[in-house]
């Protein structure tokens, strides 16, 4: 029985590769320096990896930006406009742009449902494979040269080409043969020096249309057709395999991966159904979130598999990359013991991967697994963890608890006469620039260096300026600026008891940027109101309706990492519950118009069509629960950060929210594509400028995109504000813009009349 991981975080416990990538774009460090820092990162890693006692080391996983622009660079799919570049900065302008250069940089996307960012291949007919795995090669012998037992990995050729995106026209598919003979020499090459070779093709979670499915076959006949004695390990993970399964099991791979921890649904089936000859790869550690494993069950789930297949094809490995874990906990030394002890990052799983097959051959790692499982049912059993109340008002919440007093056509009425608001009102989506001046407030009282009183003071003069300029602007609802924030879960979560943050839990999110996702230890309550202040203080400076800004419970569930004991729906409706007390509390302190962000509420989406609306009816149920709780006049808000709106708008039509703020400027509003079919019942503000760039959009361009609106939505439902908050940009441009956007409405109000 053997072990491995399918990948290992590249960032580095202290962020050692962020920091060099920085200090390289700033042009402060040369090539060779970023490309040692990468260096002692890799062979750190592959050391880390085989001392706690794994088995099969992946290698090359290590990007210094991401896999999937590995991948394009490494088969030469290089898109035309970067074809005078070369090498490092050829990769960097892809990822990146190159400004000087004028070349705009590749999409970014979210890798399935994690919130790691991939760098969209793009596919046209000009494209030519030129095949360059040097660096790969290099990788595996240098490893085997150290002595590892080393297994490359690769991602598969459907995965990739179902995650480009087809330009001109061009069908993705016609590379299809170009890129099996590419991979066929890859594969080749490594199996003269590897035993294993992994390829992960985790469409296969996905639902697959049959001509996709059809395609895997013919593949996989060609590669394993050049790869002799060598194993190719197909992996799936994030999800069961579902629909797939007998698309996968067919195929001529020697090793199939399965991940039983998001895909444990899936685990009798396959042992019923896994062929005889091969070798079962069972993802047991789980490689999104930051758990100790429960190592019996684990046990149990291997030694079904043993009784199966025999040991000799059984693999034990993580469920997927450890991309989305921390990388050590280690360095955790601030958080509390009982905490700390249930936890296991990236350095941990390691050891309970090697743990596992050390405790099936009968080693003596009694103690080891003893302290484990204290730790396990310590955590199980802890009071930390549950709260009687919690549970009993989740237990009583009833529909009439999601339902508003009245429909949205009885309450508009009621909010127009209580808001006095013009037609096309103009707002914006809730931050605005956080400056320099900003942070170093929220840092001083973070380190104690300036008192309670004096942050409040500096914070507020900051909110009083932020109102002013509004009123300047004559922008109709207003908002406080959020100065306090640093992040819009991060805020809540350490103000609500249940969570905890750790000091380098960070995990990458795209490139060099990383996030340090809060941790949902135990169930969740509000102890005490954590916004009513600054928002009544900002009110009271304006007669004009000031908005509260709170984050859904849907959001915050999706960038936290979630514990395991409690469905994602019922740790959802606790904080559904939290923040409803927060509404209410606004409310009462006289706060007309509530925004509860769902920036998330897409991304929470299932892989796969079957379990979506199980999905869709929590999460709307979760944000009902969360705002319905206010009289008919208060006007509740969303904001959701994507125009990707068509698969989801009845859903979203369902949340019921007075106003919608949503983004559409840098897709010329094709988001209203879908009005056509569904005309969305409530008030919406298709964002009419786009904040991701420093460029201030003009009235004239502004006003064309609202006569875009104005063409499937009716002048009396229509808002006017920006794609998102403004946290990201700097003053001077941001004042240019709003300015831009409120001559723009209130010219479309004097065309109207
Ligand atoms: N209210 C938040 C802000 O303006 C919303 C951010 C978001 O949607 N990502 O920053
Ligand atoms: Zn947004």
């Amino acid at each position: 029985m053997l072990t491995h991981l399918l990948g290992f975080p590249r960032i580095g416990s202290q962020r050692e590769l962020k920091r060099s990538l920085e200090l390289y774009w700033a042009g402060s460090i040369n090539q060779e320096e970023l490309q040692a820092t990468a260096e002692v990162l890799k062979t750190n890693h592959w050391k880390i990896i085989a001392d706690a006692g794994i088995d099969l080391i992946p290698i090359g996983d290590n990007a210094l930006y991401d896999h999937i622009l590995d991948t394009t660079t490494m088969l030469g799919l290089i898109p035309p406009r970067f074809s005078n570049e070369v090498g490092l900065d050829r990769y960097f302008s892809m990822a990146r742009g190159n400004a000087e250069k004028g070349l705009s940089a590749m999409e970014m996307t979210k890798w399935f449902d994690t919130n790691y960012h991939f760098i969209v291949p793009e596919f046209s007919s000009d494209l030519k494979i030129e095949l360059n795995y040097d660096q790969l090669l290099e990788d595996v012998l240098q490893a085997k040269a150290l002595g590892y037992q080393v297994k490359p990995v690769l991602v598969g050729p459907i995965t990739y080409l179902s995650l480009g995106k087809e330009i001109g026209g061009f069908d993705r598919w016609k590379l299809l043969p170009q890129l099996i003979t590419a991979y066929q020499v890859v594969i080749k090459t490594l199996s003269e020096h590897c035993d294993w070779i992994q390829i992960d093709e985790p469409i296969l979670v996905t639902d697959l249309k049959s001509e996709v499915q059809a395609k895997f076959a013919t593949v996989y006949q060609s590669l394993k057709a050049v790869s002799g004695d060598t194993k190719l390990i197909l992996t799936t993970y994030f999800e069961s395999v579902g629909e797939n399964l007998e698309t996968t099991l067919d195929l001529p791979c020697d090793a199939f991966h399965f991940d039983l921890v998001r895909g444990k649904d899936q685990l009798n089936e396959l042992l019923e159904k896994f062929p005889k000859d091969k070798i079962i790869s069972l993802g047991l550690i789980d490689g999104r979130n930051i758990w100790k494993t429960d190592l019996d069950e684990a046990q149990e789930i291997i030694n079904q598999a043993v009784d199966k297949l025999g040991s000799s094809q059984v693999l034990i490995g993580s469920s997927c990359s450890l991309l989305h874990c921390p990388v050590d906990l280690k360095s955790e030394q601030q958080l509390d013991s009982p905490i700390y002890n249930w936890l296991s990052f990236s350095v941990q799983k390691c050891r309970e991967v090697a743990l596992l097959r050390l405790a099936i051959s009968g080693k003596d790692v009694d103690q080891e697994l003893k302290e484990h499982a204290e730790s396990i049912s310590d955590k199980a059993n802890h009071p930390l963890t549950f709260n009687q109340a919690v549970r009993n008002r989740v237990s009583k919440v009833t529909e009439s608890d999601l339902e508003r007093e009245h429909r949205f056509e009885l309450r508009k009425p009621k909010q127009l006469s209580s808001l006095n608001l013009p037609n096309l009102p103009t707002t914006t989506i809730g931050s605005f620039p956080q400056t320099p001046s900003i942070r170093k407030v929220r840092l001083d009282y973070k380190l104690n260096r300036i008192s309670k009183a004096v942050y409040e003071t500096q914070l507020k003069e900051v909110i009083a300026e932020n109102v002013k300029i509004q009123e300047e602007l004559e922008l109709d609802v207003l908002v406080h600026g959020e100065p306090e924030r640093n992040d819009m879960v991060e805020y809540f979560g350490q103000q609500l008891k249940g969570f905890c943050f750790t000091s380098f839990g960070w995990v990458q999110s795209y490139g060099s940027r990383c996030v340090k996702p809060p941790i949902i230890y135990g169930d969740v309550s509000r102890p005490n109101a954590m916004t009513v202040d600054w928002i009544k203080y900002a009110a009271s400076l304006t007669e004009k309706p000031m908005k509260g800004m709170l984050t859904g419970p849907v959001t915050i569930l999706c960038w936290s990492f979630l514990r395991n004991d409690l469905t994602r729906q019922e740790v959802c409706q606790q904080i559904a519950l939290a923040i409803r007390d927060e509404v209410q509390d606004l409310e009462m302190a006289g706060i007309k118009v509530i925004q509860v962000d769902e920036a998330a509420f897409r991304e929470g989406m299932p892989l796969q069509k079957s379990k979506q609306e199980s999905y869709l009816n929590w999460a709307v149920d979760s944000f009902r629960l969360t705002v319905s709780g206010v009289e008919d006049c208060t006007q509740i808000h969303t904001h959701m950060c994507y125009s990707n709106f068509n698969a989801v708008a009845r859903w979203i039509a369902k949340m019921d929210a007075d106003v919608i703020s949503i983004e559409a400027s840098r897709s010329d509003m094709k988001l209203l594509e879908s009005f056509k079919t569904f005309p969305y019942p409530n008030d919406i503000g298709p964002g009419v400028y786009d904040i991701h760039s420093p460029r201030v959009p003009s009235t004239a361009e502004q006003l064309a995109l609202l006569h875009k609106a104005l063409e499937v939505i009716t002048p009396d439902k229509l808002w006017v504000n920006p794609d998102c908050g403004l946290k990201t940009r700097k003053w001077p441009e941001t004042l240019e813009s709003l300015k831009n956007m409120v001559a723009a409405a209130k010219q479309l109000r004097n065309e109207l009349n």
